[in-house]
């Protein structure tokens, strides 16, 4: 279908949002994004960006941009806790895409989206907390309402707007996630103890520590991950004392206890399991990234997830006759996928946490021997998500 002076409006100047502004302004549509933040500015800490989410940046003609802006991953290193023995050293060449692995930060991946999409001539608002939206029936726009009670129009509403998406809400109502009784903090540290271009992947009982460099190798992302009953709140704003996070994994050893040593500020999430939404459209609205499929840290997954349904929505519109005819092959070209990406992390953690020694010792063990005899095997079994290009028909 012509896109070309359709006026849409996506929610959100995050990751998905933003690709998808500009996936959509290819297709001639006039787009605005409306952010709430005051500022698109450095806010987060380390990605990943998997072959699957370079291919989208690629077919945007932002490849590059990415690869000035981060770190090439070599490999992953399991390490047991307590004097980050190695377990197990995985050769991210062996990825069946070929293409390489990359860490960036969240900040420097939304800085040259946006600055693409100002580029293409996209206006990003600032300030604009959106409370509700209501999709049009027939041919009428769709009506975006602001929380200052201001309004706006459009042939087409995408909620980029992440994990507590207000238009998730109006689609499907709401849903209370479930607690996976895990916590994670995150922090970046200067990489003083030359950190190499790999994930470490540090394994205690109860819970793991992984680090991978950022920034030329200047700095190191760390999230640190804890199996805990009591409750914690989901969110990317939540500060801690990171004397916390040093008590909790004060049993560490080896680069482990070097990298948490560094650590001055951090953040602290509660992870919870959310349903994927049942709904991701309806009338002349969509949802996609967080907003529809938020998933568990444990497969790095989150943003390469969004960047591909921004292009297949792209796709599925370029194709379609009508505009809901091109949302509900999106819905259907994507759900599938992101159900088994978001399965796939939720069953991931465990494999960490190990408790008891003799279990971890058996596991330990395994992975040794798989990484000797059959490293392309351990490698490749999750090439299902690495080499899937959506950008190729
Ligand atoms: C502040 C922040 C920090 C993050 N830090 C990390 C990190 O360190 N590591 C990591 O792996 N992932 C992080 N994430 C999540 C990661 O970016 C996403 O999981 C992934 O990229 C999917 O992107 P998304 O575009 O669906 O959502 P997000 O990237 O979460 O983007 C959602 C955007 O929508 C905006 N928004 C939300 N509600 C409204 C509203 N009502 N009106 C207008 N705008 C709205 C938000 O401000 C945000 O800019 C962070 C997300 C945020 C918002």
């Amino acid at each position: 279908m012509d896109l070309s002076e359709q006026k849409v409006c996506v929610i959100g100047a995050g990751i998905g949002g933003l690709t998808a502004a500009l996936a959509l302004r290819q297709l001639g549509a006039r787009v605005c994004v409306l952010e709430q933040a005051e500022a698109i500015k450095e806010v987060g800490a380390g990605l990943q960006v998997s072959p699957n989410g370079l291919a989208v940046l690629r077919g945007l003609g932002l490849a590059s941009h990415l690869e000035a802006r981060s770190v090439k991953a070599q490999a992953v290193e399991l390490r047991d806790y307590a004097a980050g023995r190695l377990v197990a050293h995985l050769d991210l060449g062996l990825i069946k895409a070929g293409t390489p692995y990359h860490f960036v930060h969240r900040a420097d991946l939304i800085d040259l989206l946006a600055q693409a999409v100002r580029a293409a001539g996209i206006k990003i608002l600032l300030l604009q907390n959106v409370e509700t939206v209501h999709p049009g029936r027939d041919s009428e726009r769709a009506r975006v309402v602001m929380s200052n009670g201001s309004e706006m129009r459009a042939d087409l509403v995408i909620g980029g707007d992440g994990l507590h998406s207000r238009l998730r809400g109006v689609l499907n109502g709401t849903v209370a996630p479930f607690f996976t009784r895990q916590v994670a903090w995150r922090a970046i540290v200067p990489n003083t103890m030359r950190h190499g271009n790999l994930v470490q992947v540090h394994m205690g009982p109860h819970r793991h520590l992984v680090s991978y460099p950022l920034r030329g190798g200047t700095m190191v992302n760390l999230v640190a991950v804890q199996e805990q009953a009591g409750w914690a709140e989901e969110g990317w704003h939540h500060t801690d004392d990171p004397q916390n996070l040093r008590r909790v994994f004060n049993d560490f050893g080896g680069d482990a206890r070097a990298l948490l040593g560094e650590v001055t500020e951090v953040s602290r999430w509660g992870l919870f399991r959310h349903p994927v939404a049942p709904v991701w459209h309806q009338g002349n609205c969509a949802i996609l990234g967080d907003a529809a499929h938020p998933t568990l840290p444990f497969m790095a997954q989150g943003a390469s997830m969004a960047m591909e349904d921004a292009w297949v929505l792209r796709d599925a519109l370029e194709r379609a006759g009508t505009l809901s005819e091109g949302l509900a092959a999106y819905q259907t070209r994507r759900e599938e996928r992101v159900k088994r990406v978001v399965d796939a992390a939720s069953k991931n953690a465990w494999k960490y946490h190990l408790a008891n020694p003799v279990v971890r010792s058996a596991a330990h063990m395994g992975m040794r021997l798989a990484t000797t005899f059959a490293p392309k095997k351990l490698v490749g079994q999750f090439d299902w998500i690495y080499s899937h290009d959506v950008t190729k028909p």
